[in-house]
C-alpha cells in the first residue's frame, strides 16, 4: 500500500457539500483506504475572469492502485459530480480531485506529473496538506513545513465545517 496525498478543490453548485460527499464517496471505494482528511479552507479562485470562492482540501489515502489507475478513479468520481471537462483549464469546476504526492515517486508522463507541478506555489493546496502532514518530506528533499511556513495566506481562509 502507497501513501498518497490528494488535494480536493470545488467552485460550483455548494462547494462544501461537493467536497463532503466526495469524502463519502472515497470512504466507499474497495481499492482505497482514507486515512485523514485535513481541514476545509475558502480560496479566492485563481484563473481567468472573475469565478466564485473555492473550498480546498487534502485527503491522505492509502492505496495498492498505480498511479494511472488511481487518476482514473479520481476522474470517475468527478465525472460522477457533475465535473465538465473542456478545452481550457482552471475553468470553475464542481469537483477537482488532484494526486498531489504518490509515496516518494517522481512521475512525468504526458497526462500525470507528480508531486503536482504547481503544489509548491499554492496555499490552498501546502496548509491544508500541512495541516495533515506537518513532517512529510517531499521526493526532492524539501521539507513541506519550510513551504508551509514561507507561503502567504492571502485569499485562504480557515472553514469551520470539517468532514467527519
Ligand atoms: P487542473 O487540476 O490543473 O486545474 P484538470 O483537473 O482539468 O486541471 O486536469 C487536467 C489534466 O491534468 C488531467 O486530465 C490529468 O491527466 C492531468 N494531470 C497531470 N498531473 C496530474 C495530477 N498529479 N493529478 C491530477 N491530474 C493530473
Ligand atoms: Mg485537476
Amino acid at each position: 500500500m502507497i501513501d498518497v496525498y490528494l488535494g480536493l478543490g470545488s467552485n460550483l453548485a455548494s462547494p462544501l457539500q461537493q467536497l463532503l460527499r466526495c469524502v463519502d464517496v472515497l470512504r466507499a471505494e474497495q481499492d482505497l483506504q482514507v486515512v485523514a482528511i485535513s481541514p476545509f479552507y475558502g480560496s479566492t479562485a485563481i484563473g481567468p475572469g472573475a469565478q466564485p470562492d473555492y473550498v480546498n482540501g487534502a485527503a491522505h489515502i492509502r492505496t495498492a492502485l498505480s498511479p494511472t489507475d488511481l487518476l482514473q478513479l479520481l476522474q470517475r468520481v468527478e465525472q460522477s459530480q457533475g465535473r465538465e471537462r473542456g478545452p481550457e483549464r482552471w475553468l470553475p469546476r464542481t469537483l477537482d480531485l488532484d494526486i498531489l504526492l504518490y509515496g516518494n515517486q517522481v512521475i512525468d508522463q504526458p497526462h500525470l506529473h507528480i508531486p503536482h507541478p504547481r503544489m509548491c506555489e499554492r496555499n490552498f493546496v501546502l496548509l491544508p496538506l500541512f495541516d495533515l502532514a506537518p513532517d512529510l518530506v517531499l521526493p526532492d528533499g524539501t521539507a513541506l513545513r519550510t513551504l508551509a511556513e514561507r507561503c502567504s495566506h492571502d485569499g485562504l481562509w480557515r472553514l469551520n465545517t470539517a468532514a467527519q
